[in-house]
């Protein structure tokens, strides 16, 4: 219980005027103070639900499923193990497992719900730090383009960094307010969340001091915010496609009335989509229009908002706006690729990549094949993964090359141990006990998942880690 938590007076009286009938405010106030039982959604890009479960099996983790989501479990770490942080265990390392709070798991669920969305065009118009971009890729099976937009700078590097650790391949990263794509993307989009940047009060049992700055005046200002983005969205998105408009905030103001914003713009051209079935359970948070409106007390998590709706016709945007400037990139010729092709199936059995090589000054880039019709409509901060950077005889690998693509290797991989691991991680070259004849490039491996690449020599593998992901804090064990 945390005393501590800061809930004023005025907010409380807020909640008061919309709180439904059959909730209390006590139950609530007592579930603000309670702590939030930790989360994780198993990465599929890398691993499976059974090898994750038989994982926390040989660790003793204590798993309960979340009835929402299929790859997400509420869990438990033995005593003994939680002085070592959960983002320093091989498995989180490795990008095998995130770390998600349960009710965030809803708004990608909600999308995906009776849609494949697989080789589709998504957008994800307020990314970082890229829970929902993450778990939309796993949802997708990194087919299709997906495009992840921040407005934050420093929010668009640990996005960033998130999406290699994850092995997240389908992928551009966008810097701009997501106002813009109304705009510059109208109806380009099969599917688009917006998790919107809002007031937070769903989040206090997360961080005690959510609530400091807490007004009226601020939430009716975000609201503003809100109402821009959703329409941005509404233009962005295809007729026949489906958005999802999610916050982690309670209050009406940013809620339902930013959605009646939208079903009063787009009157004939929009449906909402029930989620009162999305899950067992669903209809106890469930409101008249058919959002969900997660209250805190009822399935013991953060508080959340998710609503869906289907475009069923398009207004055209008053002020389309077209990119201007040339696309810095051309492709790597035929005779280039195959070359490059053939070192990669005789170093590591990789004989195809699915997307479009195409190269900048030395990089060489991979990108998504379903970019091709989008890749000119804005400018990406990133697009695709950078697998390497040409020089006179050939390529030379990068370290993405390894996280996203290094799974496709049916050879010349190396498992570290848990040693090895912390000594790789800690920028280290790892010792061979036996002197190798093994020569170039090798994929590292931790917990079986493609974590970076290392290179033969003959008493050691020598450290390929990019230096701004060496760590040095205590990693792994925990003895
Ligand atoms: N979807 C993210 C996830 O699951 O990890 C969380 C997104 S958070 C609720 C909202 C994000 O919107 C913040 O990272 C914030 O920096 C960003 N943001 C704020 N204003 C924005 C704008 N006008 N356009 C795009 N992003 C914005």
């Amino acid at each position: 219980m945390d005393a501590h938590t800061y809930i004023p007076a005025e907010f409380i009286a807020d909640v008061q005027s919309y709180i439904p009938q059959h909730l209390t405010i006590a139950d609530y106030i007592e579930s603000c103070q309670r702590p939030l039982r930790p989360a994780l959604r198993v990465n599929t890009l890398k691993t499976t639900v059974a090898e994750f479960q038989a994982y926390a099996d040989e660790h003793s983790w204590t798993l309960t499923p979340i009835p929402w989501c299929p790859d997400g479990f509420w869990f438990e770490r033995p005593l003994a193990q939680q002085t070592l942080s959960i983002g320093n265990t091989d498995i989180h390392l490795s990008g095998g497992i995130y770390i998600q709070e349960a009710s965030s798991m809803l708004p990608v669920f909600a999308l995906q719900h009776q849609t494949n969305l697989t080789d589709c065009c998504v957008l994800d118009m307020a990314a970082a730090p890229g829970s929902k971009t993450s778990q939309l890729a796993a949802a997708m099976d990194n087919s299709g383009f997906l495009i992840a937009n921040e407005l934050s700078s420093s929010r668009l590097k640990s996005l960033s960094a998130n999406m290699q650790r994850l092995g997240v391949a389908n992928t551009a990263l966008s810097h701009f307010d997501g106002a813009i794509f109304g705009s510059y993307m109208e109806q380009c989009f099969d599917h688009i969340l917006l998790d919107a940047p809002c007031s937070g009060e769903g989040t206090v049992r997360k961080d005690p001091n959510a609530l400091k700055n807490w007004s009226i005046e601020s939430n009716q200002h975000i609201a503003e915010v809100q109402k821009q983005l959703i329409e941005s969205a509404f233009y962005a998105l295809k007729t026949g496609g489906t958005l999802v408009y999610s916050t982690c905030t309670l209050t009406p103001l940013e809620n339902q009335q930013v959605c009646q914003h939208l079903l009063e713009m787009f009157a004939d051209h929009i449906d909402v989509l029930p989620l009162d079935t999305l899950f067992e359970g669903a209809e106890q948070v469930v409101t008249d229009e058919g959002y969900l409106h997660v209250w805190p007390q009822v399935h013991d998590t953060e508080g959340f908002f998710i609503a869906k709706f289907k475009k069923l016709g398009h207004t055209p945007h008053p002020n389309p706006q077209a990119k201007k400037g040339a696309f810095p990139f051309s492709d790597f010729s035929s005779k280039e690729s195959q070359a490059f092709m053939k070192t990669l199936t005789d170093q590591f059995g990789i004989s195809h990549l699915a997307g479009n090589l195409a190269i900048r000054d030395k990089e060489l880039w991979l990108f998504p094949e379903q970019s091709t019709d989008l890749k000119e409509k804005i400018k990406f901060s990133r697009l695709g993964i950078l697998i390497g950077q040409t020089h006179r005889t050939g390529v030379r690998l990068c370290h993405e090359f390894a996280t996203a693509l290094g799974h496709l290797a049916t050879k010349n991989h190396y498992e570290l141990s848990t040693l090895e691991a912390c000594d790789y991680f800690q920028g280290k070259d790892i010792k061979l006990p036996h002197p190798t004849s093994q020569q170039g490039e090798v994929l590292l491996t931790l917990c079986g998942n493609v974590i970076g690449l290392g290179k033969w020599q003959k008493n050691k593998i020598k450290n390929s880690l990019p230096r701004d992901l060496v760590r040095d804090n205590q990693l792994i064990t925990w003895e």
